[in-house]
């Protein structure tokens, strides 16, 4: 029976293998897991599961945590180490071997390497065929001490079925006959992820597990192992699987799967966020609007108040990169500038960027930028002319706008013009401009055309006289001028 637990003393927690950095299933399972404990004012632990001595760690433990950080996901205790923890997992196995749900496995790794071989040839499953399990307790304790190696199995019930109520996916039902004896400890002493969750999930009083429904074929194991403790169960939450466009299991074929990676293709963490909430997840009826297509944006206090088990899909997510470049640019365009610009300060300082303007200055301009950005990356790329001196102009725009010589000419007298107006403001700065069109005989257009790309470097800008306003009269009379320069490079 699961517990009954007063929905303010639920404990969840996270608990990654640190053998690869934070990939997009484990930040949804993270995601999940915090938004529940903070749903129900409950605790989110951090535990880092890195029993794989070989395959973990610390530069992995280190990516996680920073994958965790960057997306706003915080926790109240941990993060706890299984490394640290081996003493647990011992005492848990001594536990099973005493009441007799557990025994020691002589069998070598070449003898079961041998037999699942010959089960394989044969068209059998290979299983543990259970040859140690008429060992005496007291023999195996006598092999032990004359120097033999044994690693310690559950004996599962040969027949019967283990069950458990998952929150997703409703009752489930394992026939123990196709379970084998799994190993608890290695003979090294080393304890199996069976072992070793189940003796921390009891041990940190979790009260909910929710993970990746890849976890779901590994549930009875852990059943098994709580109705031998005399333990009563956790409530399992299975969440399905992230697919790529193609329908298969996301992975690195589709492109980036660590989270990190999303963070250095200019992905705003709050966008990431919300994506990934709706990823195999729904608030459903509080999402209608009257007047249109349900809601996708959340705030993170939106999403925490609305978090529940029972909006979790049964069917497994499909992973939409459009979906997520469309929350980036509603998540940017948002943004009030000065929660921005820490954001773009870190693009610019990967990208070894250093801004000339000043901080008035650029906050003053991103609010121009917002609605046309498509991701941070734009602000250390086409955007740099609005921060600095230093920028590239677009080749195509220079071809499309800048080709007749003409038209440069008179750029660079317009600016001489533009060096004497008193008050630079929109109104006069486009009046000037097209008095000097028809003065010239020539069309305003062309005028406004190439003036933004000297200005900008960009063939699209947002309107070419509150460029000119913004990045102020000196440097427009300069890049004005400087337009033949500018071509010739
Ligand atoms: N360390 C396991 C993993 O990363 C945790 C599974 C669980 O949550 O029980 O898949």
């Amino acid at each position: 029976m699961p517990m009954n637990t007063a929905l303010h003393d639920t404990r969840v927690r996270f608990a990654p293998s640190p053998t690869g950095y934070l990939h997009v299933g484990g930040a949804r399972t993270a995601l999940f897991s915090w938004l529940f404990a903070r749903h129900t004012g409950g605790t989110f632990v951090l535990r880092i599961e890195d029993t794989d001595f070989e395959r973990s760690s610390e530069e992995m433990v280190n990516g996680i945590l920073d994958g965790l950080r960057w997306l706003g996901i915080d926790w109240d205790e941990g993060p706890f180490y299984q490394s640290q923890r081996l003493p647990l997992y011992t005492a848990t196995v001594h536990k099973l071997l005493e009441s007799g749900h557990a025994y020691h496995c002589f069998c070598t790794r070449e003898e079961l390497e041998l037999r699942r071989a010959t089960a394989a040839e044969a068209g059998k499953t290979p299983r543990y065929d259970g040859r140690c399990r008429t060992i005496e307790a007291a023999e195996a304790t006598q092999r032990i001490s004359q120097g033999e190696t044994a690693a310690v199995r559950f004996m599962v019930p040969r027949d019967g079925v283990t069950a458990f109520d998952d929150a997703v996916f409703g009752r489930m039902e394992f026939a123990n006959a196709e379970l084998e004896d799994f190993v608890l400890l290695r003979s090294d002493g080393i304890p199996t992820y069976h072992l070793s969750v189940v003796a921390d999930d009891l041990d940190m009083r979790m009260t909910h597990i929710i993970r990746g429904a890849d976890h779901l074929s590994n549930t009875p194991k852990q059943v098994l192992q709580y109705q031998a403790l005399g333990a009563p169960l956790p409530i399992f939450a299975h969440v399905p699987l992230i697919l790529g466009p193609d329908k298969t299991r996301l992975s690195k074929r589709h492109g980036a799967t660590s989270v990190m990676s999303y963070k250095d293709m200019g992905i705003v963490p709050e966008a990431f966020r919300n994506f990934l909430a709706l990823l195999g997840w729904s608030p459903g009826e509080l999402a209608k609007q009257a007047d249109g297509p349900d809601r996708e944006l959340f705030s993170t206090d939106e999403l925490v108040r609305m978090f529940s088990l029972d909006g979790i899909a049964h069917s497994n997510a499909v992973f939409n990169n459009d979906k997520l470049a469309w929350y980036n640019t509603e998540y940017i365009r948002a943004y009030d500038p000065a929660r921005l610009l820490p954001l773009i300060e870190e693009e610019w300082r990967q990208a070894n960027y250093k801004p000339t303007r000043s901080r008035d200055e650029i906050l003053a301009t991103i609010p121009l930028l917002q609605q046309r950005a498509r991701s941070l990356k734009d602000f250390s790329s086409t955007f740099l002319a609005y921060f600095g001196d230093k920028f590239e102009v677009d080749p195509a725009a220079l071809q499309k706008f800048l080709s007749n010589p003409a038209v440069v000419d008179h750029l660079a007298e317009l600016g001489q013009r533009y060096a004497s107006l008193e008050v630079f403001d929109e109104p006069r700065t486009e009046q000037l401009l097209r008095d000097f069109a028809a003065e010239k005989g020539v069309k305003a257009g062309a005028l406004i055309n190439g003036a933004r790309v000297l200005l900008t470097g960009q063939s699209v800008a947002p309107s070419l006289f509150t460029v000119m306003v913004c990045l102020g009269q000196q440097r427009v009379v300069h890049r004005l001028q400087a337009g033949k320069q500018a071509i010739a490079l």
